[in-house]
């Protein structure tokens, strides 16, 4: 008899767990409102068209066939039935999925903060769909600029992008942005070349705060060589159709607002009987169990072990996929399994024109410019999973650096 092992989720912490699973001891069903795996490091790449959208997405029918897959969202948990409450995602049809084990790995979402407009007028970077549009945004700013009639001012504020957030997201977004802005644009939009600005903003005083202070001086010296302005020690006080507004009452006229500020508990975690820490994670023992339910385990940025709080990192949610997997299959043949240890693998950020950010664990070995910059294309591409985007990445950027990034709108 194999036992049901339900997954809610298709990101980073399911995609290993899928991979490594043995389904002759597990009847894998796995419900999640995506039906593909996202490598998300390299979506702001998407964006600006370096790398184009389905080379970076991996179908989770063809990842590991023999696997049960619905496109729903998970809406609700009974512990006591061991079912599930799905939801699915275009019919809206309801019923009850059961499980003997069940795997939480639903990831988190976009904090607002509450703040007003952001869901309105900003635009995130979470998924697919968010890159899509945002290079749609970018491409009709560039178009409606280039209209005659257009006044200078009216041409600046659409040439203005505004980056919420001085995280790895932000400073990579705004470092593809003025990569495109800076290498694309003189050659199709010249007559903008004087209008476009970007600009960052963050309550904090740096960039990239979980860095090494050399590597934070460095991020803020290349932008300022190159333009890219950043307004530290600011907080957005609401998002409007036509500029930000920052402390004091300021406003800032801009095209666009990237909102990157920080992630926020999933909804269905948040509806759970579980115990959670301080930012809702739900409380995990060293085996991945949720505490007080011994058949239900979670993984990833939506949960973190008591012992010690893990970062909402790709690296954290594969390790622990892998870990769960091969746990999952020696509990089955009836064998004990070990605490799950996370290897802390270093961090590394683009940060445009062809420089990079990275350090090792606890700050070691911090390295800058365009060797980091090699470093991180070849730590992305080892950890990307399929070869379709191991062969792709590399054709994508050989186009946009032969031909330049595609600007087409349609
Ligand atoms: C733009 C961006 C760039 C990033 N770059 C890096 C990087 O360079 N390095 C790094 O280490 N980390 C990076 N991260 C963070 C990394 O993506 C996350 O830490 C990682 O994806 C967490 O994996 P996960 O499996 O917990 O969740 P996710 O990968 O977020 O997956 C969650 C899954 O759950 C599904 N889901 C959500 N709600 C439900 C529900 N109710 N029912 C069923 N399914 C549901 C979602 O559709 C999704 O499939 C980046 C994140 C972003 C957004």
């Amino acid at each position: 008899m194999r036992r049901r092992l339900l997954i809610l989720g298709t990101g980073f912490g399911a995609r290993h767990l899928l991979h490594h699973i043995d389904l002759r001891r597990y009847d894998v069903t796995v419900i999640s409102p995506r039906n593909h795996f996202l490598f998300t490091p390299l979506l702001p790449s998407t964006t600006v068209g370096t790398v184009e959208f389905r080379t970076i997405i991996e179908s989770i029918r063809s990842i590991r066939r023999g696997v049960q897959y619905f496109q729903a969202a998970a809406i609700s948990v009974d512990p006591d039935r061991r079912v599930v409450r799905c939801q699915g995602r275009d019919e809206r049809t309801e019923w009850d999925q059961p499980y003997d084990l069940l795997i939480l790995a639903v990831g988190c979402v976009t904090n607002t903060f509450g703040v007003p407009g952001v869901e309105e007028y900003g635009f995130v970077l979470k998924e697919l769909a968010d890159a899509r549009r945002i290079r749609e945004r970018v491409i009709q700013n560039l178009e409606r600029a280039s209209l005659p009639g257009i006044s200078d001012e009216e041409r600046s504020r659409l040439m203005h992008f505004v980056a919420v957030g001085g995280g790895p997201t932000g400073v990579r977004f705004a470092a593809e942005l003025h990569d495109l802005l800076s290498k694309d644009l003189a050659a199709s939009y010249p007559h903008l070349r004087d209008h476009v600005r970007v600009t960052v903003v963050d309550a904090n005083k740096s960039l990239l705060t979980a860095y090494d202070e050399q590597l934070r001086n460095y991020v803020q010296q290349v932008f300022q060589r190159r333009g890219v302005q950043f307004e530290p020690g600011n907080h957005v006080r609401r998002v409007g159709a036509t500029h930000v507004e920052l402390d004091g009452g300021r406003l800032v006229p801009c095209g666009m607002v990237l909102w990157a500020a920080g992630f926020a508990r999933n909804p269905l975690i948040d509806s759970l009987p579980w115990e959670k820490d301080r930012a809702g994670r739900l409380l995990l023992a060293d085996t991945l169990q949720v505490e007080g339910a011994p058949d239900v385990y979670a993984l990833g940025d939506c949960a973190t072990p008591r012992s010690g709080p893990l970062p909402q990192l790709a690296q954290v949610a594969a390790q622990q996929g892998r870990y769960l997997a091969h746990s999952l299959n020696e509990l089955a043949a009836g064998k004990p399994i070990a605490p799950f240890r996370w290897k802390n693998q270093g961090v590394s950020s683009y940060v445009g024109a062809g420089a990079a950010v990275a350090e090792s664990e606890n700050h070691a070995h911090p390295s800058a410019g365009s060797w980091a910059y090699q470093q991180w294309r070849v730590t992305l591409w080892s950890d990307l999973l399929s070869w379709k985007s191991r062969l792709m990445i590399p054709l994508d950027r050989l186009r946009a650096a032969l031909f330049g990034r595609d600007l087409s709108r349609f």
